[in-house]
């Protein structure tokens, strides 16, 4: 058997990894490289192996770092099953049409610029491409063995991070591999906790936040802060956000704020139709969070949603002081870059960051305080706030890594460590070392291990 490293290694995206038994492949999660140019590159390379001879995709979330190639493998030829839980599959929809959208629109416009090298510049992949490739999901429950050809047979089980993320356990020639997938934190937010494993012979390990430990400190405390001041300057906060998850974490912090008399009058937009139809999926999904019905009613009533774009350019325009909750969580895309394109000069607003900010992406430049942003070609200088929240992120920091692994009755065989930038991949790799005693490696992009 031969595992070999196609994506998410000495980076947090692209996540994907093969697995070769006998005549058989597999492939745990198929996601998009996003950020840095160089790394989206690798999204338009040749598929390093033929996609018709891979049997089976393993999902263990839907968020686009590790679901956003799957409609290229099957526009490649893939026509085996995807394999995830029923709330991922959901999830995955609205995700991949909205990633198959941008790209579409993107292409549109470079098209109608002529800016593109290409002729004619070309999407990944259409709307139409991801309709074809959701005919191939098939849902499972969790806890349950479920059986792949060649004798193989995998099991989900929940691992905290989104609405429907799991963690994969596969068994192949009574060898058992474990993938994390993205290791949620210890009490998340919105999520039952993620389950303990107890034994693998290989592990393949997240290690996104491998050199850093959150902050302990209270997101809704500093939420209510940050709030207040705004409000007090009669500026405007724009909050970058995940439509999936991140999104939904915001709606339940800011309707506690509320129900404790700890908002001030203040309007907050749901500015994101994405961010609109993952709120409505994570009510069909009841067993994958813990929000009951009330509480999800008060989500509901804290916000204002946004549909149309006329309704979220009237929005940007008006003077009013406001919150405004914006897709994508990393500004590489969607309706938050006009915000900011029009919010930004101005020093009474604020800028709040509230997710994983990736190498490359305006999100990070923000984060490493740069003081112009490009957006749609213009450079707008930053002189409104940009502050930070960390509590909020949906990965386990180092310790809540290094716990979950203490759940492990036996060292693995071999931990392979994955879905980090380097220096978080490498701090990972010296503390397994010194606190639990277990080898592991950082494999390189293609690298492939017999085992
Ligand atoms: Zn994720």
């Amino acid at each position: 058997m031969k595992i070999q490293f196609l994506g998410g290694v000495q980076t947090v995206t692209g996540s994907k990894t093969l697995v070769t038994y006998g005549k058989h492949r597999l492939l745990v999660d198929c996601g998009l490289f996003q950020g840095v140019k160089s790394l989206r590159l690798n999204n338009w390379k040749r598929f390093p192996a033929d996609p018709r001879e891979i049997d089976s995709i393993l999902l263990t979330h839907a968020h686009l770092d590790h679901s956003g190639y799957i409609p290229l493998l099957v526009k490649q030829g893939f026509r085996g099953s995807i394999f995830c839980s029923s709330a991922t599959r959901d999830l995955a929809e609205i995700i991949l049409l909205d990633s198959a959208k941008l790209q579409e629109e993107d292409a549109d416009f470079a098209n109608e610029k002529g800016y593109s090298k290409h002729h004619p510049a070309n999407p990944l992949y259409s709307q139409k491409d991801v309709k074809e490739a959701l005919k191939r999901f098939d849902t499972t429950g969790v806890n349950r063995w479920e059986k792949l050809p060649g004798g193989a047979q995998f099991r989900l089980t929940p691992s905290g991070h989104i609405l429907g993320s799991t963690f994969i356990e596969l068994e192949i020639e009574k060898k058992l591999l474990v993938f994390s997938g993205d290791l949620g934190r210890e009490r998340p937010l919105l999520y039952p906790q993620a389950e303990r494993i107890e034994k693998a012979d290989y592990l393949v390990l997240e290690s996104t936040y491998g050199d850093r430990t959150h902050h302990p400190s209270d997101p809704l405390t500093e939420l209510s802060k940050i709030v207040f001041d705004v409000h007090s300057k009669k500026g405007k906060l724009i909050i970058p956000s995940f439509a999936v998850g991140r999104a939904q974490d915001l709606l339940f912090l800011f309707s506690l704020l509320k129900s404790r008399s700890q908002l001030p009058g203040i309007p907050i937009y749901l500015d994101t139709p994405m961010g609109i139809r993952a709120t409505e999926i994570f009510e069909s999904h009841p067993n994958w969070h813990t929000l009951d019905r009330t509480q999800m009613k008060a989500m509901w009533d804290v916000v204002t949603v946004v549909q149309s774009q006329k309704q979220s350019i009237d929005v940007m325009r008006s003077e009013e002081s406001s919150i405004v909750i914006a897709g994508s969580g990393m500004i590489s895309g969607g309706r938050v870059l006009h915000h900011l394109a029009a919010h930004l000069p101005d020093p009474k607003n604020s800028v709040l960051l509230v997710g994983y900010q990736a190498a490359g992406t305006r999100g990070r430049l923000l984060k490493d305080g740069i003081s112009e942003l490009k957006i749609h070609g213009r450079y707008i200088p930053v002189r409104a706030s940009v502050l930070e929240i960390s509590g909020l992120s949906a990965h386990a920091d180092q310790a809540e890594t290094l716990n979950w692994l203490r759940g492990f009755k036996a060292a693995p065989r071999q931990t392979f460590i994955n879905h980090g930038e380097p220096q978080s991949s490498d701090a990972l790799r010296v503390k397994m070392k010194d606190e639990l005693g277990w080898e592991s490696v950082i494999p390189a992009q293609e690298q492939e291990f017999e085992i």
